[in-house]
């Protein structure tokens, strides 16, 4: 891919000091702005009454717009949960992505803005050696308040580009298809919650699939399995979580 990089400077005063070690950084955050406009999304992103922020912003065009040096914490998690994380922002790289949003006339992201998105994610993992898992969704890390990046969002693409981790192409299913929905009790229930944990999600394995398992399954299924985005946790679905558990119990 031939880039040519168009990278502005849009300094807010949103930020503050990592609480760790700034090296320390280990989770890439993808999101949508969900704002009407990048210039609604941009001005927000700097204006001090709303405390929000991220380090990078891309518009639709591949413009890339440098908000907070890295070295800083940015303001875009809010309340999440990531492997043993409970402060996302303290260690993380946040990038924006120009786009409505469900609220205002979601859409695809268009190739510049993917293309500028692979080179800027590609840059930064490289620098900080995060690893695969690492790579996630606003909507993975606060389930239960947030949607972005989005079913819309091309996670497979990125991670033909090295980015995020996938389900394998080879992948069998491991059990019987046995849809567990709203209201399902009992030892499958508990060990979809722990699977689900494993993998990093923030929830409570009682065995229980009430609407926080329903919330995490739609999260879950909007980034690995984005045909249905529904929360109920079908034999496709259990088998792709399986999969990249597999994958990672490989890796460390
Ligand atoms: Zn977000």
């Amino acid at each position: 891919m031939v880039m040519s990089l168009n990278i502005k400077e849009w300094p807010t005063p949103n930020q503050d000091e990592r609480p760790d070690d700034p090296q320390k950084i280990d989770i890439l955050v993808l999101h949508y702005t969900g704002m009407v406009s990048a210039k609604a999304a941009l001005e927000r992103m700097r204006d001090p009454v709303f405390k929000v922020s991220a380090h990078w912003c891309i518009d639709e065009d591949g413009t890339i717009y440098r908000l907070v040096p890295e070295e800083m914490r940015a303001w875009h998690a809010g309340l999440s949960y990531w492997r043993q994380r409970h402060l996302v922002n303290d260690t993380s790289i946040g990038i924006e992505l120009v786009n409505p949003g469900h609220e205002f006339g979601y859409r695809p992201f268009p190739p510049p803005q993917m293309d500028a998105l692979i080179y800027l994610a590609s840059n930064i993992l490289a620098r900080y050696g995060i690893r695969a898992a690492n790579v996630v969704g606003h909507s993975d890390i606060a389930p239960l308040r947030k949607q972005d990046p989005g079913e819309l969002f091309d996670w497979a693409r990125l991670a033909r580009n090295g980015i995020g981790i996938w389900p394998r192409a080879t992948m069998e299913p491991k059990f019987e298809p046995v849809a567990l929905d709203l209201g399902a009790s009992g030892s499958e229930v508990l060990q979809l919650q722990k699977n689900l944990f494993e993998f990093g999600y923030g929830l409570s394995c009682d065995g229980y699939f009430g609407t926080e398992s329903h919330a995490i399954v739609r999260a879950f299924q909007r980034h690995f399995r984005q045909a249905r985005v529904d929360g109920i946790a079908d034999g496709a679905t259990r088998a792709i979580l399986d999969n990249l558990l597999d994958q990672e119990r490989d890796e460390a």
